[in-house]
């Protein structure tokens, strides 16, 4: 996705990927949609809200009441995470905890990710390949 994308997530909507993508792992089924909105801390009408846009952007896909990611959507979210943990050993190396790193990389983790292929981070800082809390980094597909 590059600047100025009308796929580009915004905060929440990534937040809301994410989300569906740790359920997906942790428990290998695809969420609720009332078992979503409680792992946000948000009420069902609003995740209701976030799905709904994160389907008009072809990152998810609703089957039989359940929220499941397209392949494009499995993707981001991978890309995301690798962004993310990327930047949080930049952060660290920069002298902040681990949870701070967390913190600020959560923050703009997704606008870094619209710009700028994970590989490319990656390999700027050496292929590290752990997060400071030890989280294996994902590999980070270039995708163009
Ligand atoms: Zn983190």
């Amino acid at each position: 996705m590059m600047k100025g994308d009308p796929k580009i997530l915004t905060k929440k909507e990534r937040d809301c990927l994410l989300a569906i993508y740790r359920d997906l792992e942790s428990s290998g089924l695809p969420p609720r949609l009332t078992d979503l909105a409680r792992a946000m801390g948000v009420r069902p009408p609003t995740a209701l809200e976030l799905v709904r846009r994160l389907m008009e952007k072809g990152v998810v896909e609703r089957r039989r009441g359940l929220i499941a990611l397209s392949e494009s959507g499995r993707r981001e979210a991978l890309n995301i995470l690798a962004v993310h943990r990327a930047l949080e050993v930049f952060f660290a190396g920069c002298g902040m905890s681990a949870d701070e790193a967390c913190s600020l990389a959560g923050q703009i983790d997704y606008i870094v990710e619209s710009r700028l292929p994970p590989g490319n981070l990656l390999e700027a800082l050496g292929n590290p390949t752990q997060c400071p809390h030890g989280y294996p980094i994902p590999g980070g597909s270039a995708r163009r």
